[in-house]
């Protein structure tokens, strides 16, 4: 695709894993500069990192931080702002999914993926719409979501679906409230996306055949799927799209 996105600058959080790797290399591959955020594994962004700018001839670089830490989100978006001078998009993607029963999880778990999930994408989203505001420059937030935010499907999920639940909800009064700005915010609902960590679990628990049942289309999403329609919406092509989230589950949702 041409999206007329070479120049632009991004900030991907969790850039550099599974689907949040998957955006990267897209965004990368369209021309677009990346911040790729990580929090464990320097060597493994490094690696990352030199790929995409050997691969795509564009300038990324890793930017560490934890999303759901104040401190640390201002301390990154400091960072990208004084390599870049400006971020032109936002991938909220860094997330966790841990499996336990709401009666059973101690608070503190509870608390800790409503953090990260939530509160991170909004503590993240605040402070580049601040700078894209003070540059007069516009852009587009991107906040990965999941089909879980829609339909509970399993238990052990209740911290994980609420915060999803809620990252619908931020992407609809923050587009409510910063369009005037030129600024968009989208969300993107992935179904069961092949990533090397789901991968293996499936596997483990002998689930692949059982899981792949119930998505229609037949196949597990790659993650630079979900990197084509985050390009796609970070583009000027979809100027008509805000405040809302594209389910890209391959029909799980119907
Ligand atoms: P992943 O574990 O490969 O990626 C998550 C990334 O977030 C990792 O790089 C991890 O280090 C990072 N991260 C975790 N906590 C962080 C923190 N506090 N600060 C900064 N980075 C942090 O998993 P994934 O499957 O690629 O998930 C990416 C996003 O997609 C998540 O938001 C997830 O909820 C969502 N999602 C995934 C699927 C799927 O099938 N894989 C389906 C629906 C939604």
């Amino acid at each position: 695709m041409e999206l007329h996105l070479k120049g632009k600058v991004a900030l991907v959080t969790g850039g550099s894993t599974g689907i949040g790797a998957g955006i990267s290399e897209y965004l990368a591959a369209e021309g677009v500069a990346i911040a790729v955020n990580y929090i464990v594994d320097k060597p493994q962004v490094d690696e990352f990192v030199d790929y995409l700018n050997a691969k795509y001839k564009v300038n990324c670089t890793g930017v560490y931080g934890d999303v759901s830490k104040p401190a640390d989100d201002d301390a990154m978006v400091k960072q990208v702002l004084s390599t870049y001078g400006k971020i032109d998009i936002l991938v909220n993607n860094a997330g966790i999914w841990p499996t336990e029963d709401m009666k059973d999880m101690p608070d503190e778990n509870w608390i800790r993926v409503i953090n990260i999930n939530l509160n991170g994408p909004y503590l993240m989203s605040k402070r580049v719409v601040n700078s894209m505001i003070e540059r007069k420059i516009g852009g587009t937030i991107i906040n990965i979501s999941s089909k879980s935010a829609f339909q509970v499907n399993t238990g052990g999920h209740g911290h994980y679906t609420t915060a999803k639940a809620g990252v619908n909800m931020m992407t609809r009064s923050l587009a409510r409230e910063i369009s005037p700005f030129g600024i968009r915010v989208v969300g993107i609902a992935p179904g069961m996306v092949r990533t090397p960590l789901n991968e293996d679990k499936w596997n483990k628990d002998g689930l692949m055949e059982d899981y792949l049942t119930r998505i229609p289309v037949g196949r597990f999403a790659e993650p630079i799927e979900i990197g084509y329609l985050a390009a796609f919406l970070a583009s000027d092509f979809a100027r008509n799209i805000t405040g809302t989230v594209i389910d890209s589950t391959g029909g799980m949702l119907i």
